[in-house]
């Protein structure tokens, strides 16, 4: 089965993403738990925590449906201290914010080296962050988004996201998320069944798709290797709509949140039937 689901807005409270989700007729969501431009949050209220667990459980959507992501200021890898601290505090945060919702994964970015020190160096940074956090929190699984490679995000080749599981002890708490727009440009390309099938052979070989735990649907407005994350609705970008009909017939993609994060919301509730309709039997 598929879970085709879209980021939906918090606005007014947390449980607010349900109703949203419902809307469009999406059977998955993603989620910021707090405001994702700002360091600080209010502790979630404990009506909001219940009416969240109420909604979501009236809803049929299961919590492995949900896929939260982190705010956007979060960097494990920051080459400074004590700017990195921030950083894990803030994470910290985020997880628990997770377990207190019931729910059982985190998607998250990497992380950047800002050219002040090796890549290797900011990787073994981003998994002892994710070490210590795993070891002060208890059911969490923490995904790993790959990333378009803009500026000196980390997290765009595979093997960056298979050398940060490498240094990650508890295996069964990590996990990746893939953004099929960031993949593309990125430089893995899936426009045809051809490339498709070598690009998710280069994840299974170098990751494993026993480790994916979501994935971001979206279309590319810059070209394939551009390095540049900018999102399109499907079908409308550069990568076009066969690559969503593999996707969608793929059983690899069973079970796990699909979630579009395409720029025009008002499209979602399309999108989503576009999507279930590119199924073959
Ligand atoms: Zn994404
Ligand atoms: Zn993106």
């Amino acid at each position: 089965m598929k879970y085709v689901g879209a980021h939906t807005s918090t606005s007014g409270g947390v449980y607010n993403a349900i109703i949203n989700a419902q809307s469009i007729g999406a059977k998955a969501f993603a989620m910021f738990t707090k405001n994702q431009r700002r360091w600080e949050a209010k502790p979630l209220q404990s009506k909001d925590i219940d009416k969240f667990k109420e909604l979501l459980n009236e809803s049929g959507i299961l919590p492995c449906h949900v896929l939260p992501h982190d705010s956007y200021l979060i960097n494990l890898g920051h080459p400074d201290n004590e700017k990195r601290d921030k950083s894990m505090n803030a994470f910290l945060d985020e997880v628990q914010r997770c377990e207190i919702l019931g729910l059982d994964r985190l998607n998250f970015h990497p992380g950047s080296h800002l050219k002040q020190i090796s890549e290797e160096e900011c990787l073994r940074r981003i998994a002892d962050g994710m070490n210590k956090t795993l070891d002060k929190t208890k059911s969490v699984t923490l995904v790993l988004e790959n990333t378009a490679g803009q500026g000196s995000n980390l997290g765009w080749k595979f093997e960056h996201l298979a050398r940060i599981i490498d240094l990650v002890e508890d295996k069964s708490r990590v996990g990746i998320c893939i953004d099929t727009c960031h993949m593309f440009t990125a430089g893995y390309d899936i426009r045809t069944r051809e490339a498709y099938d070598i690009s998710m052979a280069q994840f299974e070989s170098i990751i494993g798709f026993k480790y994916l735990r979501g994935m971001h649907l979206n279309d590319s407005k810059p070209d394939l290797g551009s390095h540049v994350d900018r999102h399109d609705s499907i079908g409308k970008g550069k990568i076009g709509l066969d690559a969503f009909r593999f996707i969608m017939n793929d059983e690899r993609m069973d079970d796990i949140p699909l979630i579009l994060e395409t720029i025009d919301e008002s499209l979602w509730p399309q999108e989503i039937k576009l999507l279930y309709s590119l199924i073959e039997d």
